[in-house]
């Protein structure tokens, strides 16, 4: 039984929603989140076939597909983006990329409808250039903010204008084992221990996550909610921005020795 989307927030033509329990079996927790305006819908970060059912169950209750005018995808990993074929034949969305993806995301396609008498998928997948910029949906405006090397090196954000939600894809993630992904963070410190091992290895270095920290602190967002685990809000989006400033990552903890080869990794069983 699927928990009903968790309203991030809600006025009369306008709502954030996020769905935060789809995900059954062994893939990582994952967060899927829809925008309705006035109607028309968006969804980030759909994720693959794991979600895809039970993720079209949920969205038709708040916007029929049909009005599904964009699938934004963050980047370019299964758990964002692997159901694309499916929403491609099932709705009208348009799909809002990196450009540096654009063109790799139609090896998700099958050939037959890749075609030109197919879905036309030249004009369905939209390859943002660095700078991301405007989307227009109903009559709000989600922003595509630039958040490369956070962690895939061509990597969006999007900040929704009337909520003032920043959805964060895999920044501030937290990997959690029990049904909390809906409850903002309360312990920032306790919940640390939640986040620093996949931010350690996932971004690409402290000059990033240090940059783009001072981009959002200018934004004035009313929460940071990533893609797993529990989203940011009030002082505790201070604490997240100050902590990934000051954290080193990525390349900053390689030397060469994280490129020897280890010797007979694998043993060959009869
Ligand atoms: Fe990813």
């Amino acid at each position: 039984m699927f928990k009903r989307a968790v309203p991030l927030y809600e006025d009369d033509s306008h709502s954030c929603l996020a769905f935060v329990d789809l995900v059954k079996g062994s893939g990582i927790q994952s967060n899927q989140f829809m925008i309705v305006n006035n109607k028309r819908s968006a969804l980030i970060d759909p994720g693959g076939d794991l979600t895809f059912g039970a993720l079209t169950i949920e969205v038709a209750k708040y916007s029929s597909l049909d009005n599904l005018d964009y699938i934004l995808a963050s980047h370019q990993d299964p758990d964002i983006i692997a159901s694309l074929p499916k929403w491609l034949i099932k709705s009208p969305a348009k799909v809002i990329t990196s450009k540096l993806w654009s063109r790799f995301l139609p090896h998700l396609v099958p050939g037959y409808l890749n075609d030109e008498t197919g879905i036309s998928l030249n004009k369905r997948i939209i390859g943002l250039s660095d700078k991301g910029g405007s989307i227009k949906l109903g009559n709000s405006e989600i922003i595509a903010v630039p958040a490369h090397f956070l962690h895939s090196v061509g990597n969006f954000q999007f900040f929704d204008v009337k909520s003032r939600i920043l959805f964060s894809g895999d920044m501030g993630a937290s990997l959690i084992e029990d049904n909390s992904a809906a409850e903002p963070v309360l312990n920032f410190k306790k919940h640390i221990l939640n986040m620093e091992g996949f931010h350690k290895r996932y971004m690409t270095s402290n000059k990033a996550c240090r940059l783009w920290a001072g981009v959002v602190k200018s934004l004035n967002v009313s929460m940071i909610v990533p893609q797993h685990g529990k989203p940011f809000a009030g002082e505790q989006i201070y604490e997240f921005l100050d902590w990934i400033s000051n954290l080193e990552c990525g390349i900053d903890l390689i030397d060469e020795s994280f490129y020897q080869p280890q010797v007979s990794v694998f043993e060959q069983t009869a």
